[in-house]
């Protein structure tokens, strides 16, 4: 019986996959718990993959799953939690920003009765324009949605196997793990830790893909940004009114013509602005009704290491 699955989503950490390995394992094997690992190559350009095989062959209760292509890191924590046979389910990063030293106590919690435990990550030697930025988004998402997303608190978790079997049922293409945790619910507890730095490699998140993954964060979860464009139609509406009122009288008491040049374009700028903001709204959630209509799978699968164990080795 597996009691723990260990789930790694890779995408190009051939560099650092063997230290993780190696700490992971260090971290797990003195407390006694039968643990397997489920690593998810996500595609990746380097020798993750080569480096997963390797890994598989040595140890028997190392197992993998490769995308034929990259997915992106939900549909890989996906694919890694449908591997996942173990009794509770620990996510974690490949570039050791996750301590594997902390999965202990996330046990300890669980063992306390917690469906969730989280590790919350501080922001210590983080640049202070992205942790400004960082505050700002979560309190914006705050208000809009009506699941609790907690800053810091990332992919980092125990989930036991209720809480993944939650997980599992909810079928959307568009996953925001973040606020998906959330929406299951159950007992969750969390902890902080120290930032650290990656190990090595780069950080595949950049400028756009954060901007990206924060709308997402905004539009996946409920319909509330289309109210607010109906507020702001409202809102522009009225003053419209109350402004052509205040015009219409000051023509019929004092008879003064406004020339008026300037109010107009403002006006019509001002209300072309907020048009296609909106219509971007809208189009973002058809968008979004399309990409679910489709009902693809969230990835493809090139190999796995249950594949790759029943295959003659390849001719070299
Ligand atoms: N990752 C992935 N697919 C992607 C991007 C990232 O599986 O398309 C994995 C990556 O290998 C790592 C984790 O997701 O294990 C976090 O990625 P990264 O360290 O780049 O993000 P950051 O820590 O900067 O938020
Ligand atoms: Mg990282």
């Amino acid at each position: 019986m597996v009691e723990m699955s260990v789930v790694v989503p890779c995408f190009d950490e051939s560099e650092v996959i063997d230290a993780f390995h190696r700490t992971l394992v260090g971290a797990l094997r003195p407390t006694g718990v039968a643990f397997e690992v489920c690593y998810v190559d996500d595609g990746s350009g380097d020798a993750t993959g080569e480096r997963l095989r390797r890994l598989a062959e040595q140890d028997p209760w190392v197992r993998y799953t490769s995308f034929s292509r990259n997915f992106g890191k939900e549909s890989a924590m996906l694919a890694g939690l449908r591997m996942a046979r173990g009794e509770v389910v620990v996510l974690m990063d490949a570039d050791l920003q996750h301590p594997p030293e902390l999965v202990p106590r996330m046990m300890e919690l669980h063992r306390l009765g917690y469906d969730q435990v989280v590790a919350r990550r501080d922001r210590t030697g983080e640049g202070p324009v992205r942790t400004a930025l960082s505050r700002g988004y979560y309190r914006l998402v705050r208000r809009f949605m009506d699941v609790e997303v907690v800053d810091g608190s990332g992919d980092f978790r125990l989930l036991s196997r209720r809480a993944v079997d939650a997980l599992l049922t909810l079928p959307e293409s568009n996953r925001f793990s973040k606020g998906l945790f959330s929406w299951i619910g159950f007992d969750t507890v969390s902890f902080s830790y120290g930032n650290v730095r990656r190990a090595a490699g780069a950080s595949k998140w950049g400028g756009r893909r954060l901007l990206n993954y924060g709308i997402d964060g905004l539009l996946s979860f409920n319909t509330r940004p289309l109210r607010l464009a109906i507020h702001t139609g409202l809102w522009l509406f009225l003053s419209a009114l109350a402004y052509a009122l205040w015009i219409l009288t000051r023509v019929v008491l004092h008879g003064v013509d406004t020339p008026g040049y300037a109010t107009l374009i403002t006006a019509v700028v001002a209300l072309a602005g907020v048009q296609l903001a909106t219509l971007g709204v809208i189009g973002e959630y058809v968008g979004r009704i399309y990409h679910e209509a489709k009902r693809r799978p969230h990835y493809v699968v090139r190999e796995t290491s249950d594949t790759t164990a029943a295959r003659p080795p390849a001719p070299r």
